[in-house]
């Protein structure tokens, strides 16, 4: 995809690669670490940016994980 190689980071302009970074997120009932989620990664700043496909893989990861985690607790 073309599309790839022109981002720009929104923060600070600079170029964003391809990589893949660790991810936590983190709740009040659980804490969660992905690794190796791909993203793009600002070679200035540091700043991340997560393509629509895998952020709705992540939230679709979340609802599960919060509904699952909500019937272990009223086990
Ligand atoms: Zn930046």
């Amino acid at each position: 995809m073309l599309k790839s190689y022109l981002k720009k980071c929104f923060y600070c302009g600079g170029k964003m690669e391809k990589t893949k970074v660790g991810y936590s997120i983190n709740r009040k009932d659980y804490h969660l670490y992905l690794e190796e989620v791909p993203a793009y990664l600002c070679a200035t700043c540091k700043e991340r940016l997560f393509d629509e496909g895998e952020v709705k893989v992540i939230q679709k990861l979340i609802k599960h994980l919060e509904s699952d985690v909500r019937q272990l607790q009223t086990a």
